[in-house]
């Protein structure tokens, strides 16, 4: 199911002021991914042309450019797919602009009819970029999702509802390292969090309880390797899921448990409490949101960015 609704950039050719959005649309896009763009969009006839763009390839006999010409087709707004007929001078527009390729970027699809015409040209590359194609890449990467919502608000709104993206709040974090084998597991499944806790019944009838380590690693093998490190006598190694810790409800969760263990008998060794506060640091990107630039001025008037983030040790984490 398409994510993205291209019927949000308005339809081309109506008059209205904006028929060039779509173009604009391509021009952004292309020079996203690197392209450097030879020829904007303009109005009128453009005889088969839309935008030229140029990229740059390195080899190992040096640079070489490469100059596509870029034929924009918005046919969202009636579905249809582009055809033979829409297309109509694709090796007389790529030849008479001095281009070595055609480039068909289309909000619905190329028909099978074109696809063969085009490929049938020997002496031209070609790409096509249809509606999953570019929404694939405009999803997939940072800057793409900028421009996502750029252009369609709407419907990026929307996505992004169902597929939070961590929020851009700390600069320089170390993410979560598993503690056996390095790798960064704060995103995914596989993580998980250990923490060795031991209760103990006193004389007077009160209880102790003491959190010796907290680190976090992955599940399975990393977690069964790293067990005999820290299993000692009346230890027990509770655990909780990174993947679950990330949703808003759970962190806070364990947020609210960790100062109700700090005003009760809880007692943490220096290790398993200041890891505690790297995870939550680690982690709240994952729950919270982005900051307004009103923040970010505020933020540098007060100085709060938290001092334990990325520059401190916590030793086997
Ligand atoms: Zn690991």
């Amino acid at each position: 199911m398409p994510l993205l609704d291209f019927k949000e950039i308005p339809e081309a050719h109506k008059g209205h002021g904006k028929q060039d959005t779509f173009e604009l649309f391509a021009r952004d896009f292309f020079e996203m991914l690197g392209y450097r763009i030879l020829r904007g969009p303009g109005r009128g006839a453009d005889g088969g042309c839309d935008l030229i763009i140029e990229e740059t390839r390195s080899g190992i006999a040096g640079t070489t450019k490469v100059k596509w010409l870029v034929s924009c087709k918005h046919k969202a707004h009636s579905g249809q797919s582009v055809s033979k007929t829409d297309e109509a001078e694709v090796r007389d527009s790529v030849e008479s602009n001095e281009c070595h390729g055609f480039v068909g970027f289309y909000s619905t699809l190329p028909s099978s009819g074109l696809i063969d015409k085009v490929e049938s040209i020997a002496s031209i590359s070609h790409q096509f970029f249809d509606s999953s194609k570019i929404e694939q890449v405009l999803l997939s990467t940072r800057n793409g999702r900028g421009l996502a919502q750029r252009y369609f608000p709407l419907s990026y709104e929307r996505w992004l509802a169902e597929n939070p993206t961590k929020a851009q709040i700390f600069s320089g974090t170390n993410g979560l390292r598993c503690a056996n084998c390095g790798e960064d597991i704060s995103e995914g499944r596989k993580g998980i969090v250990v923490s060795w806790e031991k209760f103990r019944d006193l004389e007077d009838g009160s209880r102790e309880r003491h959190v010796k380590d907290f680190y976090w690693c992955c599940r399975g093998e990393c977690d069964r390797h790293l067990k005999p490190r820290f299993s000692e006598p009346e230890y027990i190694d509770k655990w909780e899921d990174i993947h679950d810790l990330r949703i808003p409800t759970i962190y806070i969760r364990w947020v609210i448990g960790l100062l109700n263990h700090i005003y009760s008998d809880y007692q943490y060794s220096p290790q398993a409490f200041e890891a505690q506060k790297e995870m939550l640091l680690e982690l709240f990107p994952y729950v919270s949101r982005n900051l307004t630039m009103k923040e970010v001025e505020r933020i540098s008037v007060l100085g709060a960015i938290p001092a334990c983030l990325g520059g401190l040790d916590y030793g086997d984490a």
